[in-house]
């Protein structure tokens, strides 16, 4: 168990997540697609435990009976999935992109892995791109890294 931090894209939400685990899931159900644009990678903290900077920016939107999903009213980063009634009430779903540090995380399980996008698959000899080629590429006059 270990505390980790994060932020939006904008840094108007900032939070500390405390006693978090080291193993994360992935959601690959619609809804999950549709909020945070792709699948969702959470790592799940006792809603307790998440100490939240920045509340009067977020929006809170409840996407079913149980659980309820977050976002910054300023930038859109999806923020955590939050589940508030039946069997695992009291806990959250931070999203592990607005974490500053990843280290030690282990992605333990998928969910809805029949919705899973084929555009999420990885297929051998794609092209990868480092940040430092990413530079090049906009800055380049012809936009070809
Ligand atoms: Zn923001
Ligand atoms: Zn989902």
């Amino acid at each position: 168990m270990t505390d980790r931090t994060g932020h939006c894209l904008c840094g108007a939400v900032s939070f500390k997540a405390k006693n978090a685990g080291s193993e994360f899931g992935t959601c690959h159900c619609k809804m999950c697609q549709r909020w945070a644009g792709s699948s969702f990678s959470g790592l799940h903290v006792a809603t307790a435990d998440l100490v939240v900077s920045g509340t009067e920016s977020i929006s809170v939107f409840k996407s079913s009976d149980w659980a309820e999903r977050a976002h910054c009213t300023k930038c859109g980063s999806a923020l955590w999935y939050r589940l508030t009634a039946g069997r695992f009430a009291g806990s959250t779903s931070v999203a592990i992109g607005l974490l500053d540090d990843t280290q030690g995380l282990t992605l333990a399980r998928e969910y809805f892995v029949d919705y899973k996008n084929s555009a999420n698959a990885l297929p051998e000899g794609r092209k990868q791109m480092t940040e430092a080629d990413m530079i090049a590429m906009f800055t380049s006059s012809d936009g070809k890294a």
